[in-house]
């Protein structure tokens, strides 16, 4: 069972690695910035609450996030597998989705962090131009990644959950890197 998380900073790559992965193996890419932006879109309740932390690149608070993560972690599709893409994004959503998972008797195989320095983050999001990219939130973004997230992987690796990636090579490389690593996982590999 291929149940995964991927960790990193906004514009490590980890989005595009992981819905190419996801469609592989045929289970669901669960991106939470990509269910917010569909919220905020569809002017639901959760999209009105959750735009002005977004558009400030602010983290949206964790109620919202936990309300989001269980319902969407409680549906059908997410019994064959799942990989999070963008939560947990703070020590105390980690902690939550613990509990979660214990209590849907699920667990996550893997943590995958990719690994980029904030030189190269700064210049792919300015180059992607999604509209809350702009330089000033861009580097708000950062920052929050680093006091809020960045500490995931002191607590993921201190379990033994972790591999991290470079992520500053390209696309295709980074995509390798990751299917070796998890071809020479048995868990995986059993899975697959
Ligand atoms: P992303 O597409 O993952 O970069 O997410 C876009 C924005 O959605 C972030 O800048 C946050 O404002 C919000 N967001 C996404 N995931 C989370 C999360 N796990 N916790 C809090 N805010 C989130």
């Amino acid at each position: 069972m291929t149940r995964l998380i991927f960790l990193g900073a906004p514009g490590a790559g980890k989005g595009t690695q992981a819905q190419a992965l996801a469609q592989e193996y045929g289970i669901p890419h669960i991106s939470t910035g990509d269910i917010l932006r569909g919220a905020v879109a569809n002017k639901t309740e959760l999209g009105l609450k959750a735009k002005s932390y977004m558009d400030a690149g602010e983290l949206v608070p964790d109620q919202l996030m936990l309300d989001l993560v269980r319902d969407r972690l409680s549906s059908e599709d997410v019994k064959a597998g799942w990989i999070l893409d963008g939560f947990p994004r703070t020590v105390g959503q980690a902690k939550f989705l613990d509990m979660l998972l214990e209590e849907i008797h699920q667990s996550c195989s893997h943590v995958i962090n990719f690994d980029v320095p904030d030189e190269d983050l700064v210049a792919r999001l300015l180059g992607r131009g999604r509209v809350d990219d702009t330089d000033a939130v861009i580097r708000n973004r950062l920052a929050v990644y680093h006091e809020q997230t960045a500490p995931l992987i002191d607590f993921y690796s201190d379990r033994g959950q972790l591999i991290s990636i470079d992520g500053s090579q390209s696309v295709e490389a980074i995509g390798s890197t990751l299917r070796q690593t998890l071809g020479s996982s048995s868990e995986i590999k059993s899975a697959s």
